[in-house]
């Protein structure tokens, strides 16, 4: 014997959430199951709460169109249910001329993008806005911000409840066959059962190609490999300077160790970008006069005795070092053949900014 139910997301990080609020205001019934005792606790909570403007993408591809749509969608949620963020604006800065062509792509970039809203700064405007940068050239985007990812969770969660939806915690699910109508889930835990899905949304995070393997029914062939890049932040202790966010031009693998503030005014730097094979939090300060020079490049003042190990955070990757840069995979039963299935891969930066357009796009997926 098993329950069933018409919908279940699996993962309660801010994509599950939002898929489930979506799917929820859609009028299915739903259920999130979250494998650990609390929401976000993973990947939606060790990142750098940036809301993105959405410039570095592949013009077309989904993190692009994701980004820039739920940038806005993102900014008018917070404003209308109160959780905290603010569009500081962000800096990115070149330290000499050898870097202008790397800006001049990336401007070209956010054209292609439809973000027109990028402005050419000279090195000594960046000296006006933050006197502590130092850069040669500099690119300024308006529409940069930052959020409070866990008062974000909390909204959608309210969401989902007030449609009727609940988070379920401490309910891994292990497995699953798929059936011609439905999905016949296994959920470990304190309490293991199965739980019978119309429709099941896999927004696992770094988990989500390990726990589609263990679907029966579904191709290995949609499958990707999952690779790792775990990310360091330092915090900066006492009070500092700057109003803005402020970036170097990206590295391959990430965006290149930045300059964030979070709402409580406190000054943050990371992530660098260190390839591993298994999805550990732990703190590595082995690199810690790397991390220095790079942030000395374009903040020379820089005392790092004020430098402390905060937290790591790791990119779901679907391609290790030297892949390249991957897309988003969301992928439903017109990609992989099984009714009623979403498998959500490689939901990297910028998923937090694009969470909620995310999840109006899986539930037009799965629209009857
Ligand atoms: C270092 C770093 C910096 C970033 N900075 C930004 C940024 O500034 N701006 C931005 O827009 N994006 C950023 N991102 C990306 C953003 O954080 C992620 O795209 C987003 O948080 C992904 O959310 P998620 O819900 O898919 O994954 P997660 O938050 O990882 O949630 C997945 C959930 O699934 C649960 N789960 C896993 N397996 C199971 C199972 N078998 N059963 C039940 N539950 C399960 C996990 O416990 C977890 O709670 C950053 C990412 C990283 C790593």
């Amino acid at each position: 014997m098993s329950d069933s139910v018409d919908c279940v997301v699996i993962g309660a990080g801010v994509v599950g959430l939002a898929c489930g609020a979506a799917l929820a205001a859609a009028g299915h019934e739903v259920l999130v199951l979250e494998k650990a005792g609390l929401i976000g606790s993973e990947t939606s909570s060790r990142n750098s709460e940036v809301i993105h403007a959405g410039i570095y993408y592949r013009p077309g591809s989904l993190k692009a169109r994701l980004c820039r749509s739920g940038k806005e969608r993102l900014y008018d949620y917070c404003h209308s249910r109160g959780v905290p963020h603010q569009r500081l604006g962000k800096l990115i800065v070149a330290p000499d001329d050898a870097q202008r062509e790397r800006l001049v792509a990336i401007k070209a970039a956010a054209l292609a993008n439809d973000v027109s809203d990028l402005e050419w700064i000279s090195g000594s405007e960046v000296a006006q806005l933050e006197p502590e940068i130092i850069a040669k050239l500099g690119l300024f985007s308006p529409s940069t911000g930052i959020v409070d990812s866990h008062a974000l969770m909390l909204a959608l969660e309210g969401d989902l409840a007030t449609c009727g939806g609940m988070v379920v915690l401490n309910a891994p699910v292990i497995g699953a066959v798929c059936e011609k109508d439905a999905i016949l889930l296994s959920i470990g835990g304190e309490d293991p059962m199965q739980l019978r899905a119309r429709t099941v949304v896999n927004a696992a995070g770094l988990y989500a190609p390990t726990l589609a393997q263990e679907f029966k029914g579904l191709s290995s062939a949609h499958v990707p490999e999952a690779h790792y890049a775990i990310g360091h932040y330092y915090r900066l202790s006492g009070s500092h300077p700057f109003r803005h966010l402020v970036y170097p031009v990206p590295e391959e693998g990430g965006l290149g160790i930045h300059l964030t503030l979070d709402l409580g005014g406190q000054a943050k730097f990371g992530p660098d970008v260190r390839w591993i094979t298994q999805p550990l939090y732990d703190f590595d300060d082995a690199r810690f006069a790397q991390f220095v020079a790079a942030i000395q490049s374009y903040y020379p003042g820089l005392d790092s005795s004020r430098l402390h190990p905060d937290y790591t955070g790791i990119r779901p990757k679907l391609a290790g070092p030297g892949g390249g840069e991957q897309d988003f995979r969301i992928e439903g039963p017109a990609v992989h053949g099984v009714p009623g299935l979403v498998n959500l891969f490689g939901i990297e930066s910028p998923g937090l900014t694009a969470s909620l357009a995310i999840g109006e796009f899986v539930e037009a997926l799965l629209r009857r």
